[in-house]
């Protein structure tokens, strides 16, 4: 019936960053561009169209979004997903490896009985 409302990461929702392609310079909303006198707070959109890179003098045409830093990106909770094995200390990773061996050894020694 009622349409839902476009859900929006936490990363869509603050101010994201944005990176000059020309050298690399990042515009941090929450830090706005002193040499411009742009205050802290101000979100790249609401820049002066005549806004340039303060490093290079790049339109702002040449910047490209790179997200927010200070809100959880959906990259960094990738990084807990997978096999798990990033969770593990290197006495469990070991442990594995090791195991896996002796494990893989036993199987082999059942081969060898068998014939
Ligand atoms: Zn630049």
């Amino acid at each position: 019936m009622s349409e839902r409302p476009k859900e929006l990461t936490l990363a869509e929702l603050a101010s994201p960053n944005y990176e000059c392609r020309a050298c690399g310079y990042v515009y941090e909303p929450d830090k706005g561009d002193s040499k411009a006198n742009i205050p802290p707070g101000t979100a790249f959109e609401e820049l002066p169209t005549n806004w340039k890179c303060p490093v290079c003098g790049v339109p702002r045409s040449q910047f490209a979004n790179v997200g927010a830093t200070n809100a959880p990106s959906g990259f960094q909770e990738n990084l807990n997903y997978g096999l798990g094995v990033n969770n593990l200390t290197p006495g469990q990773k070991s442990l594995l490896i090791y195991g896996g061996l002796v494990v893989a050894f036993l199987f082999f020694l059942s081969l060898y009985t068998l014939n």
